[in-house]
């Protein structure tokens, strides 16, 4: 059941709204377009995410790296190719709650993020597993 207006993509991780379109298929809806439809996460992609989170807490406690660390570990020749998916892959654990994009030392919205941003874990980790992400409106996506 889903009575959701409004669901996070799980391939760009960014929130999108309902349409007419989707009225009875709303429950099933995962992705905001066709293109993210098409190129679900895969295996990169799940790589991409361990390698955040590895590098994120590699740091320590309380710091944040930039997105572009975590292409260059991946693809030291080619990075800036890979920075979206590298993007994508913060938004998807935003949704999660297990990451917080910040910008000027603050969590800031992904879908609204621009220019360059830092990645972190959030700066409270919630105490109860389904506790609400910063966004406020995923607590019931986190399984
Ligand atoms: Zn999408």
């Amino acid at each position: 059941m889903s009575t959701d207006r409004e669901k996070t993509c799980a391939t760009c991780g960014r929130s999108f709204a309902w349409r007419a379109k989707w009225a009875r298929e709303w429950d099933a809806v995962r992705h905001c377009s066709e293109r993210c439809r098409r190129s679900r996460p895969s295996e990169v992609d799940a790589r991409i995410e361990a390698l955040l989170l590895e590098l994120v807490d590699a740091r320590g406690a309380g710091k944040t790296i930039c997105p572009s660390e975590v292409a260059r570990a991946l693809r030291p020749d080619e990075w800036r190719e890979w920075m979206e998916r590298v993007r994508q892959a913060a938004r998807r654990l935003v949704t999660r709650g297990e990451l917080a994009i910040y910008q000027g030392g603050h969590v800031v919205d992904p879908d609204h993020a621009r220019g360059a941003l830092r990645i972190g874990r959030p700066p409270h980790r919630p105490l109860v597993e389904h506790a609400l992400t910063p966004k406020g409106r995923h607590a019931s996506r986190s399984e």
